[in-house]
């Protein structure tokens, strides 16, 4: 295990950042905290990184306990959603900066730089200044930058989030490729679930200063732990006494299936390869469904295929294999 969170609690005043939090981070894996604004996310990777304290707890990183080590004696790198680049140095004197305050051989620092240029794709930018390059270049630079110094554990905090939509998913591929090529422990920050499922190998869920769940992308999606889980992981919609994903709706233009929820049509959303439908139900069976219209997501093809309409008449049934939690309340 490369970092081992033991029963770390951190309060300000009375207010609960952090609630006896305990994870294991194993080496080498890319590992996401995922979970909404203000849920206690920076403060455990600032607790990691050593720059807060925790009020009780420890931290364990590669088998040494850095608890009260300071930032620079953990070997540990960051980058953050603003990195402070030093504008007046050139792309390949900021990569370089770490290494020439250790004073690291010149031809040996002239080496790494290219390397890492070579890696995230920056090397025929080498001579430009920071000012002279994309925000996305910009942050590939700060994770060059984090990594000169070969640290035993990269620590991002949402180092994505000041990007646009589509730059930020071309830098969370090229994240995931980086780390496929370097296999350095790596710990994410996102509150962006798809984000955190298309990058991590693992995935833990903090959540007012506790940790809701940790599992595998799947494992997450497929066996949520809790409604939190299950909502924040992507879409919910309540048929009859469950809860479920929009997707995992069976819808039939006639009656038939066992248990079957009738329903009409009332809007239709396209957008991309899918239709996205809502459903009001018969009044008939109010008394068994628990939920206010249903949402219903299908292919366009299949949409087409069932030749619906708005006003259509549908039945819904779970899919086979759905996941799903019981609905207790009205929503
Ligand atoms: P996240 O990164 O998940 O959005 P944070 O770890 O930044 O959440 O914050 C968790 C909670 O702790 C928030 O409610 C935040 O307001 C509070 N908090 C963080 N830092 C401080 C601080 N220095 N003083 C007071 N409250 C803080
Ligand atoms: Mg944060």
């Amino acid at each position: 295990m490369s970092i081992e969170v033991r029963n770390i609690t951190k309060k300000y005043g009375d207010f609960h950042a952090l609630d006896d939090v305990s994870v294991s981070l194993p080496t080498g894996q890319l590992t996401a905290l995922l979970g909404p604004s203000g849920g206690g996310k920076s403060t455990l990777l600032r607790i990691i990184a050593g720059l807060d304290t925790a009020d009780s707890g420890t931290v364990v990183i590669e088998g040494v306990d850095a608890t009260r080590l300071p930032p620079q004696q953990r070997n540990v790198g960051f980058v953050f959603q603003h990195y402070a680049v030093f504008k007046h140095m050139t792309v390949a004197k900021n990569v370089a900066f770490g290494m020439e305050i250790r004073k690291r051989p010149r031809a040996e620092v002239r080496r790494r730089v290219e390397e890492l240029l070579e890696l995230v794709h920056l090397a025929p930018f080498a001579h430009r200044m920071p000012s002279q390059l994309s925000g996305g270049q910009r942050q590939r630079m700060a994770l060059a930058r984090a990594l000169a110094v070969e640290p035993s554990v990269l620590l991002l905090d949402e180092p994505f989030g000041a990007l646009d939509a589509k730059v930020r998913k071309e830098l969370r591929d090229w994240l995931r490729r980086l780390h496929d090529e370097v296999h350095v422990t790596t710990v994410f920050v996102t509150h962006d679930q798809e984000e955190a499922m298309e990058v991590a190998d693992e995935i833990v869920v903090v959540n007012g200063g506790r940790i809701e769940q940790v599992g595998s992308p799947d494992q997450l999606y497929d066996e949520p732990a809790n409604d939190f889980v299950m909502g924040f992981l992507g879409d919910v919609t309540v048929l009859g006494a469950l809860r479920l994903r929009p997707h995992d709706i069976d819808v039939a233009v006639q009656p038939g299936q066992a248990g079957a929820l009738p329903g009409r049509v009332v809007r239709m959303l396209r957008v991309g390869f899918e239709m996205r439908l809502t459903v009001e139900l018969d009044d008939s069976v109010a008394a068994h469904h628990r939920g206010g219209p249903v949402s219903v997501v299908l292919t366009r093809s299949h949409a087409h295929a069932l030749d619906l309409e708005l006003g259509s008449r549908v039945w819904l049934t779970p899919a086979v294999g759905a996941t799903t939690v019981p609905a207790m309340v009205a929503v």
